[in-house]
């Protein structure tokens, strides 16, 4: 074998598993993001670091560098149901962040004794005696393949892992589309928006360096209709959009079942989005690619026979946590039950 350990993708799951691996393994890390700058690929955020994840980072015993926070931080939520017409202001201790800043510096963590390789493409991955050959595109648009005895797909929300591997094991997916807009709102604000007659998940926005940022997940045929219909329909509300400057797509997990949350097997890993691991009532998923992250860091390090076994294991809490979370997203999904929780005191209707 060439390495002991590949990882693909160096979203937060992936950058913090190589920061906490002990350097005796020899380890490459392929992740198609450049090694700085705004050129190459963005991952679309809503950047809000949720009290968990703000939990994960007190573990590692890391803060936040200034330049990666944003402008206004966020305490109040406007909450606004589009069928009872109901709004309410919540209160949340999010810290907003340039999430692109963000994943790239928790890439420059990574110790000098893992062989990164940026702006490169794993293409494929092969069972081979002993461990698995992986395919990548390097920066040069070259072909390589390298060979490993572990993989960890730390790939995200459409991971070539998760799809290659385990085709059986897939998962439901959304359409997420953000558009930026220059802020001309009065005040800043951030608000999250209900409406079942356009997204069955939920939309939000976030005012961020004097940008307004308008978002969405929507079922895959009909993403881009509902997301302009649903605008039509905020614009009413009072939402000020304009000349969009940017526009983002990707896809978004979107977990409904118990057996979605998948972990891999036979010395692959699924960390992060790519094991399913994202809130399903508020699209949070930093946490759990960051706990998902530490979790196989220390099973990997303790050098256990059946890692796989123990992984699958030691996130079981974190699995049920996410269950609860898609039973959570049914409630806030039912116009009866929104109602009843935004009429009440109850301050539960948290989002991102
Ligand atoms: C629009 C939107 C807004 C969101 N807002 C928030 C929020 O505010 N707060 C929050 O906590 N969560 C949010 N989420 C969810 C959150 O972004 C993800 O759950 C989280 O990023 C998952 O981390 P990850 O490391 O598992 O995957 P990712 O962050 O997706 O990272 C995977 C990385 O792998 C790399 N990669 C992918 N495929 C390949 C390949 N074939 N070869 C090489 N590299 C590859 C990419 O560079 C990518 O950055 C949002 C999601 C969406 C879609």
């Amino acid at each position: 074998m060439d390495y002991d350990i590949a990882i693909i993708g160096l979203g937060p799951a992936g950058s913090t598993l190589a920061r906490l691996l002990s350097p005796s393994f020899k380890i490459i890390a392929l992740d198609k993001k450049h090694q700085a700058g705004d050129e190459g690929f963005q991952k679309p955020c809503g950047g809000l670091l949720a009290n968990d994840a703000q939990k994960a980072f007190v573990r590692q015993k890391l803060n936040l560098p200034l330049d990666i926070l944003t402008d206004p931080q966020i305490f109040s939520v406007k909450t606004i149901d589009l069928q009872t017409k109901l709004i309410r202001n919540y209160q949340r201790s999010y810290v907003s962040f340039d999430r692109h800043k963000f994943d790239l510096w928790l890439k420059s963590l990574i110790p000098n004794s893992v062989n990164v390789l940026h702006d490169t493409l794993c293409k494929e991955i092969r069972r081979v005696i002993d461990g698995y050959q992986v395919t990548y595109i390097d920066e040069n648009k070259i072909e390589h393949k390298i060979t490993a005895r572990y993989v960890v797909g730390a790939d995200g929300a459409n991971s070539v892992v998760r799809r290659m591997r385990y085709p059986n094991h897939s998962i439901r997916q959304y359409v997420a589309i953000q558009q930026w807009f220059t802020d001309n709102h009065k005040i800043p604000f951030y608000s999250c928006i209900f409406d079942n007659k356009t997204t069955n998940c939920y939309a939000w926005s976030i005012s961020k360096n004097k940008h307004f940022i308008f978002g969405g997940a929507f079922p895959k045929k009909t993403a881009n209709q509902h997301f302009e219909l649903l605008k039509e329909k905020l614009a009413q509300q009072g939402f000020i959009f304009g000349e969009p400057l940017k526009t983002e797509k990707c896809l978004v997990v979107y977990p409904n079942r118990f057996r979605d949350f998948y972990t891999g097997n036979e010395n692959i890993f699924l960390i992060g989005e790519a094991a399913g691991f994202i809130s399903a009532s508020s699209l949070e998923g930093i946490s759990y690619a960051l706990d998902s992250a530490e979790i196989l860091s220390k099973i990997l390090n303790s050098g256990v026979a059946k890692p796989n076994k123990h992984y699958y294991q030691k996130t079981m809490p974190l699995r049920f946590k996410l269950y609860s979370k898609i039973i959570k997203a049914k409630i806030l999904t039912t116009p009866i039950w929104r109602k009843l929780i935004m009429k009440s005191k109850i301050q539960h209707i948290k989002t991102i």
